[in-house]
C-alpha cells in the first residue's frame, strides 16, 4: 500500500506491506511530508553566476525555547514595526540606559560570531555552522535576529566566494580555498546587535587573501571616520578609494543601517563614493557600517531563494561588519574584538 499524504505531495517511492506497517513507521514517516524548501524546483532554468549551488533540502527549522523573548517576526516572518518606519529618515538618539542593552548584546554577538568562526574548516557544511550559531545564541538567552526575518530560513548568514552577501546555510561542504564569510545578529533585552566577518578556509590563493584583508582594511577606515558631525555620505568615499586602490569593487545594493531597537532602521550607509545618504553623526546613534568589496564587478544577482545575492561574474566577494556607537569625540566599536585595540577612537 502507499501513503495517501505522499501520493497528495506528489512524493515518490513510499510503499507499505500492511497497514500494520504503516502504522507502526507512520512516525518517523510523517517527518518526509514536510515540504522541501527548494525555491530552484520552479526555475530549473536559473544560472549560477559561478560555481556555487544551493545545496538542499535545508535542516528543519530550529527552535527557540520559549523563555526566551522574540522579535515581532518571529512567527509571521513580518517585521511590522519595522516597516511602519520604513520612510521615515529620523535617526533615533540613544538614551544611557538603551545604550547600556546595545553594549551587552554586542558584546554576546561577538561571542557568538567567534563561537561560529572556530568551526569554520574545509568539510564543515555551512548548516552545521547555523547550528554552532543558533546553539551558542539561545544559550546567552537570545533570540537569533535572522530567524523568520522576512521568512529567512535560518539563524545567521553564510556566504561562500561570489556569494557577496545573506546566504543561507545549507549542506555545502566548505572546500580548502574557499572564502565563507558569516554574519551574526542577536535580539535580546529588546535590542539588536549585527556583526559579520569573512574567514579563509584552509589555504586560500593570494588574490583572495588580498581581498579579505582589503575588505577589513575598509571597514577600519571608515571607523576612523566615526564622530560627531561627521556626514553619513562621506563613509562610502574612504571604502571606495581604498578598494580601487588594491583594483577592487565596492557592492552598492547593500548598506549599512541604524540597528537597535529595530534591526534594520535609518540610518542608510552606502559603502560607496557620491552616494546620496542623509544625516550627520551624532552622539547616541547607533549603526553599522559593513563594505562588501568584491574580485571584479560590483552588480550582484539574486538567486532565486530571494535571499543569497552573488556577484554576476561568480568573481569573489568579501565582507566585514560592525555596530558602531557614536560618542563625544568619536566611537565605540560595539562588537570589536578583543584582538582589536579601538581605544583611540573612544
Ligand atoms: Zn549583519
Ligand atoms: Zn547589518
Amino acid at each position: 500500500m502507499k501513503c495517501p499524504t505522499c501520493i497528495k505531495l506528489k512524493l515518490v517511492d513510499s510503499y507499505f506491506c500492511t497497514q500494520q506497517c504503516f502504522k507502526d513507521h507512520w512516525g518517523s514517516h510523517k517527518e518526509k511530508h514536510v515540504v522541501v524548501f527548494d525555491p530552484f524546483a520552479n526555475r530549473p532554468d536559473f544560472k549560477y553566476t559561478g560555481k556555487l549551488t544551493a545545496r538542499y533540502p535545508l535542516s528543519p527549522r530550529r527552535k527557540v525555547p520559549d523563555h526566551i523573548p522574540r522579535p515581532d517576526w518571529s512567527e509571521t516572518g513580518v517585521p511590522a514595526a519595522e516597516l511602519a518606519l520604513r520612510e521615515t529618515r529620523v535617526i533615533e538618539v540613544l538614551k544611557p540606559d538603551d545604550i547600556k542593552k546595545m553594549r551587552e548584546v554586542c558584546r554576546l554577538g561577538r561571542e557568538v560570531l567567534d563561537i561560529g568562526a572556530a568551526a569554520v574548516r574545509a568539510g564543515v557544511t555551512t548548516d552545521e555552522i547555523d547550528r554552532i550559531v543558533h546553539e551558542a545564541t539561545i544559550e546567552r538567552d537570545a533570540y537569533p535576529s535572522p530567524l523568520n526575518y522576512n521568512g529567512f530560513p535560518k539563524s545567521c548568514c553564510t556566504s561562500v566566494n561570489e556569494v557577496i552577501c545573506h546566504g543561507i546555510p545549507d549542506r555545502y561542504e566548505l572546500q580548502d580555498g574557499d572564502i565563507v564569510n558569516i554574519d551574526v545578529s542577536l535580539y535580546k533585552d529588546g535590542f539588536h546587535a549585527d556583526l559579520n566577518e569573512t574567514y579563509l578556509v584552509g589555504n586560500v590563493d593570494e588574490r583572495g587573501s588580498l581581498l579579505v584583508q582589503t575588505t577589513r582594511e575598509c571597514l577600519q577606515k571608515a571607523i576612523e571616520l566615526v564622530k560627531p558631525n561627521t556626514p553619513y555620505r562621506s563613509i562610502g568615499r574612504a571604502i571606495e578609494r581604498h578598494a580601487t586602490s588594491r583594483g577592487f569593487g565596492v557592492i552598492r545594493t547593500y548598506c549599512g543601517h541604524g540597528v537597535h531597537r529595530h534591526f534594520h532602521c535609518a540610518p542608510s550607509v552606502p559603502h560607496y563614493e557620491k552616494n546620496k545618504a542623509v544625516g550627520t553623526m551624532q552622539e547616541g546613534h547607533i549603526f553599522t557600517i559593513e563594505p562588501m568589496i568584491s574580485e571584479g564587478k560590483w552588480d550582484d544577482r539574486l538567486w532565486p531563494d530571494r535571499w543569497t545575492a552573488a556577484t554576476v561574474d561568480g568573481k569573489r566577494s568579501a565582507q566585514f561588519e560592525h555596530t558602531l556607537l557614536v560618542t563625544k569625540s568619536g566611537c565605540d566599536v560595539l562588537t570589536a574584538s578583543p584582538k582589536e585595540d579601538w581605544s583611540h577612537r573612544r
